[in-house]
């Protein structure tokens, strides 16, 4: 098991993570990257665990502000 860790409030909305990983990631409303059916765990952090990371591996890569994590 494996967890994705978005930190939301430090988005730039550039839309790399979306082009990368658009399975897991989408462009929201609010100009920001979300990721599909993470969980709202405060402080402007999103987490989402799942068996497999997939591209997600490379959506962490590519974040130009690396607030994409997994654990
Ligand atoms: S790559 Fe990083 S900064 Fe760019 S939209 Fe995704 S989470 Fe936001």
């Amino acid at each position: 098991m494996a967890k994705v860790i978005h930190q939301k409030d430090k988005c730039i909305g550039c839309g790399t993570c979306v082009a990368v990983c658009p399975g897991f990631w989408h462009m929201g409303d609010d100009g920001k990257a979300s990721l599909k059916d993470a969980k709202d765990v405060g402080e402007g952090k999103f987490e989402l665990e799942i068996e497999d990371i997939g591209c997600n591996k490379e959506a962490a890569a590519s974040c130009p502000v690396q607030i994409i994590t997994i654990e």
